[in-house]
């Protein structure tokens, strides 16, 4: 806990917190933000290309135990499209009207696992299993990965565990690949985590731990268990570099995409994107790989829920993990379970600092409001998390002006991207409560 005069000092030098320790909802453009193309100590493209190869190498596994991604030939991975009767809704949303192209990033229906968590979840895994293959002799890498599918890598794997901390996603993800491949799979779930996600993993055969703290706790717990035990292995959603470069291959798939729909970006053309954020590793993997391709023309903010903006905070201050939301008196309590984190990871913080144009908090009114047009509009199911992004256009538009100004953008010929990031694997029950409900009568 923070003592009161170190919060004193912060409400002091940053008046935006003001608004935000009342759960207003804010824009905070980043100052530190670069114009050039920076370099990273802390973690090196030649990982996500690296990442980007050994996805492919798993291909052929992939397809061999999930026969629904057949179609996509083993790659995990969602479309673009356009989303124009949701356009009007938010353009109304703009004082000052939308201008320029909307799609929708459908990472809500990637396969396997339902949310942007199959990128990067998935991908350590399999970097993990692919390591103790090649070491145990089992393997070489130009073999067909689809033998990994076969009872004997099953028995092998079996011998060791995987451990994660999760709000439920990442658990999700980690638990369906991990028991797939054969491993003993442990979640640590923080008191978010919806019950359908714990009894899925538990039917799959995952140890599902539940705690009655937040996240972070969660994480903590997990990583401690996992130290203890030789056959364990961690991952880490705070510090993971593996995780970091399986969301990053987002990026360079986007720019294909973008390619093939014939939709420019340039310095006459910016290109917007809106992801949501928790402790910052899928938004923040998706957004390095974007600033290396597309660098001063391509504008990233995060979406955090007004009660839970720890990576605002944290990027904010220069203080990341040595912040909680809670230590300027929010709750960290939304019904956007994917975003309930109070610190986010000092790593992302640390590498988003010249690359993030801002970030901005939404309020779980609006995400419900959201998930209701978008299925009315569109017939899009997305979960409440995955609407942080609808906001973003709304909240950089209203608010962002000094932004879009001072950077002379060209707005008419912008192309505004939401990330959607969950929602297909949310059962047919609750999709229908939340769908039919009001946010009020969920949240009572
Ligand atoms: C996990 C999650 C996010 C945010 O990803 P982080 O790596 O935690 O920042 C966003 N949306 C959904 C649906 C998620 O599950």
């Amino acid at each position: 806990m923070f003592e009161k005069q170190k919060i004193k000092n912060l409400m002091e030098n940053y008046p935006l917190l003001d608004d935000i320790k009342m759960s207003k909802t804010v824009l905070w453009l980043n100052s530190k933000k670069e114009k050039k193309q920076p370099s990273f100590e802390q973690f090196a493209f030649e990982e996500v290309v690296d990442a980007e190869q050994r996805l492919k190498r798993f291909s052929s596994y992939i397809k061999a135990a999930f026969p629904e991604t057949k179609q996509f030939e083993g790659i995990i991975e969602s479309n673009i499209k356009e989303i124009p009767s949701m356009r009007k809704w938010i353009s109304e949303r703009c004082e000052s009207g939308f201008t320029g192209n909307l799609l929708l990033k459908c990472d809500h229906a990637l396969p396997i696992s339902g949310s942007i968590k199959a990128r990067g979840g998935i991908y350590e895994v399999l970097k993990h299993a692919e390591q103790l293959a090649i070491e145990n002799k089992l393997i070489d890498y130009n073999d067909d990965y689809a033998k990994l599918n076969e009872d004997a890598f099953y028995r092998f794997f079996n011998r060791y565990k995987i451990a994660v901390g999760s709000t439920g996603n990442l658990g999700l993800s980690i638990g369906i690949i991990g028991a797939k491949l054969g491993f003993q799979v442990t979640v640590h779930m923080s008191s978010e985590a919806k019950e359908w996600k714990k009894h899925l993993l538990r039917e799959k055969g995952v140890e599902v731990i539940e705690y009655s703290s937040d996240y972070s706790k969660a994480v903590e717990e997990g990583r401690k268990q996992a130290a203890l035990d030789p056959m364990c292995y961690f991952v880490d959603d705070e510090n993971s570099k593996a995780l970091f470069a399986g969301y990053a291959v987002a990026a360079l798939r986007l720019e294909d995409q973008l390619q093939e729909a014939k939709i420019k970006v340039d310095a006459d053309h910016p290109l917007f994107v809106y992801l949501p954020c928790g402790v910052g590793g899928g938004p923040g993997g998706v957004a390095y790989g974007l600033k290396k391709i597309y660098a001063d023309n391509v504008h990233i903010f995060f979406g955090e829920p007004t009660q839970s903006p720890c990576m605002l905070i944290g990027m904010m201050s220069g203080l990341h993990d040595e912040i909680a939301v809670t230590d300027i008196g929010l709750s960290n309590q939304t019904e956007a379970d994917g975003l309930a984190v109070g610190r986010a990871s000092r790593f992302v913080g640390k590498l988003m600092e010249p690359i993030l144009s801002g970030c901005y908090t939404v309020e779980d009114a609006f995400l419900f409001e959201s998930l209701k047009e978008m299925w009315k509009k569109e017939h899009i199911f997305m979960e409440p998390s995955a609407h942080a992004g609808v906001y973003g256009p709304i909240a950089v538009i209203k608010k962002g002006n000094s932004y879009l100004e001072q950077n002379n953008l060209q707005m008419e010929n912008a192309t505004h991207l939401i990330w959607s990031t969950g929602g297909n694997m949310v059962p047919e029950k609750q999709k229908q409560a939340f769908i039919q409900k009001r946010y009020n009568e969920l949240v009572e």
